[in-house]
């Protein structure tokens, strides 16, 4: 078994060090600083017989003000090639900052084919875990995912049981 998995949110929201978590090593570059994924990062994880590509998407999240700037056309158009062909797409959120661009990638993968799975990072910064769904909610983030798991990626909180949602979605 083989399959491609996108991991897509807006800058900062926690790609790279889930991608990093996921694939045990240092492949994706992390930041502060938005942006600091250009380009495409692919990592492969081997398990057994499965096979799985994981691409860390840049890009998906630009406003439609910004479209046109070269640079945000170039990782628009990365986004969505990226998008096309996978089997299964992570869409990663902070939970301590719902954006604009959230909403833009949100409103995104209304298009994609391929079952979409939410995963709610940093919620090591959330005291009550009963707050989640609400917030989900009140956000308006709250559709049919396949499914929705909280993870804390920089200390690899709820990381497998994630993978193992995307083992069972492929
Ligand atoms: P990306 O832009 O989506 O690739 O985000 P990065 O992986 O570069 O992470 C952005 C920032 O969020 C970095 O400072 C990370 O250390 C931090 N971060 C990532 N995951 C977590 C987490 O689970 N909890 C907390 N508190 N911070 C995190
Ligand atoms: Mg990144």
């Amino acid at each position: 078994r083989c399959g491609f998995v996108a991991i897509v949110g807006r800058p900062n929201v926690g790609k790279s060090t889930l991608m990093n978590r996921i694939l045990g090593q240092k492949i994706s570059i992390t930041s502060r600083r938005p942006q600091t994924t250009r380009h495409q990062v692919m990592g492969i994880k081997t398990e057994g017989e499965a096979q799985y590509i994981y691409v860390d998407t840049p890009g998906i999240h630009i406003l439609e003000k910004d479209r046109n700037k070269a640079i945000n056309r170039f990782m628009n158009q990365a986004a969505t090639q990226a998008l096309r062909d996978v089997d299964c797409v992570v869409f990663i959120i902070d939970r301590t900052r719902w954006t604009a661009e959230d909403q833009v990638v949100l409103e995104r993968l209304a298009r994609v084919e391929a079952p979409v799975i939410l995963a709610v990072n940093k919620v090591d910064r959330l005291k009550d875990k009963s707050e989640l769904l609400p917030w989900l909610e009140s956000v308006g983030a709250r559709r049919d995912f396949a499914a929705i798991v909280p993870i804390a990626a920089k200390h690899g909180t709820n990381v497998p049981e994630l993978e193992a949602e995307v083992a069972r979605h492929l």
